[in-house]
């Protein structure tokens, strides 16, 4: 149980930075705001446990669905965001596909603010 308790505070802390990282200091400064965001987007998606699962590309379903994902550019179908380290790149989109790869400079995080600031964007009236 002591581990299950240890695991869960470590998820919790995570989130917190999860939430820090998408909305300060660019959709807000005060830290309960962000969480209270944070809170509404993973209940709005109905995904909270799996938030980032895409990073390693095992969950077929993540944020990024509806958040809309970059299309292959070989083939058009979907690319999967997966968090890397590799020099000056950060993250990388895979096809589902034919597995073409593309690198990335910026985080896993600074795509998913660009994704949000996008529908944003787009669901103004
Ligand atoms: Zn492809």
């Amino acid at each position: 149980m002591k581990d299950i308790d240890r695991d869960d505070f470590h998820k919790r802390a995570q989130e917190l930075i999860k939430a820090r990282n998408i909305f300060i200091p660019h959709v807000t400064k005060n830290i309960t705001i962000a969480w209270d965001l944070y809170q509404e987007m993973l209940a709005e998606e109905k995904m909270a446990p799996r938030l980032m699962s895409d990073i390693d590309g095992r969950q077929p379903r993540t944020i990024l669905d509806d958040l809309g994902r970059l299309s292959c550019l070989k083939c058009d179908s979907e690319m999967s965001l997966r968090e890397i380290d590799k020099g000056k790149y950060r993250s990388q989109w895979e096809c589902l596909k034919c597995g073409a790869v593309r690198k990335s400079k910026k985080t896993v995080e600074q795509w998913i603010q660009k994704l949000m600031k996008r529908n944003l964007a787009l669901r103004k009236p």
